[in-house]
């Protein structure tokens, strides 16, 4: 069975060595003291490991099941998701006024990659309740509030967010969920929603759906779409729960994995829905569920690549196979292992310096969410706001990779279920499709995001570049991270400069480089975070730690990724300047 230690050192080194977090001018960041950190890390890596971890392979092989219309999570879902709550670790970040512990985001970042990588699928029963907490906490009343955010923070009841239809998943226009107002000023909810994660289950007494719906009579498309509240248990004015609502389960859908996490169809027969905010402005209310959980989605790619990667190092140095080309180096073995290998070597290289970067990204986004949030600052959300679709796209397609790349360490015993390398990989899969199929991530990123105020974001985030080469141009330990850098942003420069010269004429053009554009971003911007992690290690070495190693295997990783990883932005240039002719050339009936 596959093994997970949490990465505290590692963290630990991003939160104090590179973001300072207990200096950083954020209020609430001064309680961020390492031991204070270290000790949450601490106390969250073993529930990860040793009860949230053992239960992965367990929820893979059992999936759930649907009973007489009642939803069974696999063997020991319920007692660790019960250790969960008693831990208080469903409401590390939020309001206290609602039972949070109103905690700084980047350290429920950190929490969540380690309890992610332990098991994904658990992990998105409290991770869909957040959400849905959030989107309640902004855009709800104070009575919404009061009713269910203390027991979603606690996830005594658990939540859902509920776009997607048979027939719409991407062009949320076309949906068909009807809400009729009744005469108390509630709704009827009636129609189907399909994939709906964690859609019902046993571990909480309440399942608070959050369904998006058309009002009828409301404008056409997009713009018709409300927000509804629909418990599955109506709630009493004395906060009990009474009576069923008109919500069912129709199926759980059999999928490629996450199976311990169950996607249900679900059937609104005119339910009793609660609309949040104001009718017909249900997408502005979803999208602060969403970018949040894309955000956590793009973690999922971090964190799964994480899992394999060290399982696929304990691998490498334990399966003994050939002999190193530059001569034997365990003469007394049959053979040498694996890790001795250079190919093996850029494979778990690719890994390592991606799960690294990955990390700091991860980290590095949530410090400027609570920046937004805690300081109202706004480059901090705007630069946040031009990343999301980076940090959810690139981030879950190379995360992705690296699962395949850590099962292809294990040759054949990969492919098998025996060693558990798959399901890190069939897990992987799903965060390329949900919270938006990355395919349209990319068009977010280009359609919307580049030009998004004045392009005062984009702006901003060359300036950061810029500022970080101009400040370490002297420093001669820091040219392996700074020249390939500057050359990498004039790719991204460049990039940009084509979609403003040529997009305009045929948006195509704009469009067909959107998927390059997205991971062009992707490296340059982990390009950045190697050039924080470079500099604070290289500064750390100065005062001679004594844990030198860490130091230098961080900047022996960091080199790396610029000298191995970076240069794949050329490429995406290129693709990107030969525009649309070639891609869109064929007509339809030639495929
Ligand atoms: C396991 C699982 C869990 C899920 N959980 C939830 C959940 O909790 N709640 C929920 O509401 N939904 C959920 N979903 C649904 C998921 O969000 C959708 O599947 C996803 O948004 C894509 O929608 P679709 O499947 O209808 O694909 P489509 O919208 O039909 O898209 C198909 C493909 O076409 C591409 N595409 C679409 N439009 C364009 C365009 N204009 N330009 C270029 N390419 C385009 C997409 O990128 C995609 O690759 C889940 C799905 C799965 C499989």
């Amino acid at each position: 069975m596959p093994s997970y230690t949490a990465p505290i050192k590692d963290m630990q080194f991003i939160l104090h060595d590179v973001l300072k977090a207990s200096q950083a001018d954020i209020p609430g960041y001064d309680e961020l003291e390492p031991d204070f950190t270290g000790a949450v890390l601490e106390e969250a890596g073993k529930i990860s490991s040793e009860v949230l971890a053992p239960l992965n392979v367990v929820g893979d092989k059992e999936g759930c099941r649907l009973e007489n219309g009642k939803v069974f999570t696999p063997t020991g879902f319920k007692e660790a998701f019960e250790q969960l709550k008693e831990g208080g670790w469903t409401g590390l970040d939020c309001d206290p006024e609602y039972g949070g512990q109103g905690m700084a985001y980047v350290l429920a970042i950190a929490v969540g990659e380690m309890m992610q990588s332990a098991n994904q699928a658990f992990m998105m029963y409290p991770g869909l309740t957040h959400g849905a907490y959030s989107a309640i906490h902004a855009h709800g009343s104070d009575e919404q509030k009061a009713t269910y955010l203390p027991k979603m923070v606690s996830c005594e009841w658990t939540g859902t967010m509920n776009l997607t239809e048979p027939h719409c998943g991407t062009d949320l226009g076309l949906m068909r969920t009807k809400a009729e107002p009744q005469d108390d000023g509630t709704y009827a909810i009636s129609g189907q929603k399909i994939f709906i994660s964690a859609g019902d289950h046993d571990m909480s007494e309440n399942v608070i759906h959050l369904v998006l719906a058309k009002i009828p009579g409301g404008p056409e498309g997009i713009k018709g779409v409300s927000l509804f509240i629909v418990p599955k248990f109506i709630v009493n004015d004395d906060g009990t729960l009474g009576a069923r609502n008109g919500v069912s389960v129709g199926s759980i859908e059999e999928k490629m994995g996450i199976h311990g996490n169950s996607t249900c169809v679900l059937n609104y027969d005119g339910a009793t829905g609660y609309l949040i905010g104001e009718a017909h402005k249900g997408m502005r209310a979803m999208f602060t569920m969403m970018n949040e959980a894309r955000i956590g989605v793009g973690m999922q790619g971090l964190s799964q690549a994480e899992a394999a990667y060290q399982n696929a190092v304990i691998y490498a140095k334990d399966r003994l196979q050939g002999r190193a080309v530059t001569g034997a180096q365990f003469p007394d073995k049959p053979a040498d292992p694996l890790i001795v290998h250079p190919d093996i070597r850029r494979s778990l290289m690719d890994q390592k310096s991606f799960c690294e970067g990955a990390r700091m990204l991860c980290l590095w986004g949530a410090e400027l969410i609570d920046r937004s949030h805690r300081k109202n600052d706004s480059t901090a959300l705007g630069l946040i706001s031009l990343l999301t679709p980076v940090i959810k796209g690139f981030l879950t397609d190379e995360g992705y990779d690296m699962t395949v790349k850590a099962q292809q360490i294990y040759g054949g015993h990969g492919y098998i279920e025996e060693w558990g390398m798959s399901q890190f990989t069939r897990d992987a899969r799903i965060a390329m499709i949900y919270e938006g199929a990355n395919g349209v991530q990319a068009l977010d990123l280009v359609g919307r995001k580049l030009a998004a105020d004045g392009g005062k974001p984009m702006m901003a985030f060359i300036e950061l570049v810029k500022t970080f080469c101009k400040e370490n141009a002297d420093d001669e330990a820091m040219a392996p991270f700074t020249e390939p850098l500057k050359e990498a942003s004039k790719a991204l420069q460049a990039a940009a400069m084509y979609f403003m010269q040529n997009g305009m004429k045929n948006p195509n053009h704009a469009l067909a480089g959107s998927n390059d554009f997205m991971h062009l971003f992707g490296h340059v911007t982990l390009g950045l975070m190697w050039g924080y992690m470079g500099k604070a290690a290289s500064e750390a070495l100065k005062g001679d730690p004594a844990d030198k190693a860490f130091y230098e295997t961080k900047l022996a990783t960091g080199r790396y990724y610029m000298a191995r990883r970076l240069p794949a932005v050329a490429t995406h240039l290129a693709r990107i300047q030969s525009g649309a002719d070639t891609v869109m050339a064929l007509d339809a009936e030639s495929f």
